[in-house]
C-alpha cells in the first residue's frame, strides 16, 4: 500500500513539472535540435558557427545531461510528455477492454532502438550536405509546435502530420515509442556520458531476491542488459545513455536499490529532488536564451 502511493506520487510528480514544461519552456527540443541541424550545416559549408540562441540551447542542455542524466527526457520534453499521455490513456483503455496492456518482446525493442541512431546520422548528414530543407517537410515536430501554439492551419503541413499521426500510434502502442526508437535528440543524449552520482544504477547483489519490478517499469529495458552485471558505474554499464531519468525504477523497489546515485539512503526521486532539477533546467534555459536574445 505504501508502495503503491509512492508511485503514485511520483508518477503524478512526473506529470505535474512535465506540464510546467509543456507551459512554460515548450520549445526546448526544437531549440536544441536546431541547433544541432544548424552546427552541421555550418561544418558542411566550412562557415563559422556563431553562438546562436539555438546553440547555446543545445550545448546548455548537453551539460546538463552530463551532469544530471537524461532528466530533460524523463521530466522536461514536450514530445516526451505527450508521449506519456498518449501511452497512458492508451495502456488505461487496453487495461479495461482485453484485461492487460500490451507490450513489445525486449529483443525487438532493444533492436528497434538502433533506429534513431540512423535518423540522427541522417538528419546531420542532411544538413552537412545542405540537403535537409529538402526533407524538413516531413517534420513531425513543426506540426506538433504549430498545433501547441494554436495554429491548426494545414497548408504546407500533410506530409508532416501523418508523420505526426503515425507517430501517435507508435506512442499508444509502445510507452515512449518516439524517444525509443527515433527521436534524433534522444540518439544524441544517449551518447553523452552520465556522472556516476547521478546515473541511474543498481547493485544486483543487494537486489531483494529475484523480484524484477525495476525492470518491469523500465520503458527502456535498462537493467535488463546488464543482467549479471555487478559493476554499477560510469564506463562500466551497457547502454547506460537509454536511461531516460524516469526514475520509475526508484518508485518500485522495495530495497531502494535502484535509482539515480547510491551513495546514501536517498532514492533520488524524491520529490524535492526533482524539483530542485527541473529548477535549474529550466533557470539555465531560460537565462541563456534570455541573454542572447
Ligand atoms: S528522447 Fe527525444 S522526444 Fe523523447 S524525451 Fe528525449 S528529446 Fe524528447
Ligand atoms: S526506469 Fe529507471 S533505468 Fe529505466 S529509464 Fe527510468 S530511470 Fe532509467
Amino acid at each position: 500500500m505504501k508502495k503503491m502511493k509512492r508511485q503514485t506520487r511520483d508518477i503524478l510528480v512526473n506529470r505535474l513539472v512535465q506540464l510546467i514544461f509543456f507551459l512554460l519552456a515548450p520549445g526546448i527540443y526544437a531549440s536544441a535540435f536546431n541547433g544541432a541541424k544548424y552546427v552541421l550545416t555550418q561544418i558542411g559549408k566550412v562557415d563559422v558557427i556563431d553562438f546562436t540562441p539555438f546553440v547555446a540551447v543545445l550545448i546548455t542542455v548537453l551539460i546538463y545531461t552530463f551532469i544530471f542524466g537524461r532528466f530533460f527526457c524523463g521530466y522536461a520534453c514536450s514530445f516526451g510528455f505527450l508521449g506519456d499521455v498518449v501511452y497512458d490513456a492508451s495502456s488505461a483503455l487496453q487495461k479495461k477492454a482485453f484485461g492487460k496492456v500490451y507490450t513489445i518482446p525486449a529483443g525487438l525493442r532493444s533492436l528497434l532502438m538502433k533506429v534513431k541512431y540512423v535518423v540522427l546520422a541522417a538528419v546531420l548528414g542532411l544538413c552537412f550536405l545542405g540537403y535537409y530543407g529538402k526533407v524538413s517537410f516531413l517534420d513531425p515536430w513543426e506540426v506538433f509546435a504549430s498545433f501547441r501554439a494554436l495554429d491548426f492551419s494545414l497548408t504546407g503541413k500533410t506530409a508532416g502530420l501523418l508523420v505526426l499521426l503515425a507517430i501517435l500510434i507508435g506512442m499508444a502502442c509502445v510507452r515512449r515509442f518516439f524517444c525509443l526508437f527515433l527521436c534524433p535528440m534522444g540518439a544524441l543524449f544517449a551518447m553523452i556520458p552520465v556522472m556516476p552520482f547521478t546515473m541511474v544504477q543498481r547493485q544486483p547483489a543487494r537486489c531483494a531476491g529475484k523480484c524484477h519490478q525495476c525492470e518491469k517499469v523500465c520503458p527502456t529495458g535498462y537493467f535488463t542488459s546488464q543482467e549479471g552485471d555487478d559493476a554499477p558505474f560510469l564506463g562500466r554499464n551497457t547502454g547506460a545513455g537509454e536511461c531516460i531519468s524516469c526514475y520509475r525504477c526508484a518508485g518500485v523497489c522495495p530495497v531502494s536499490n535502484a535509482g539515480p546515485g547510491r551513495f546514501n539512503k536517498l532514492r533520488g526521486n524524491e520529490w524535492y529532488l526533482v524539483l530542485g532539477k527541473a529548477a535549474i533546467l529550466l533557470a539555465a534555459v531560460k537565462l541563456v536564451a534570455e541573454l542572447l536574445s
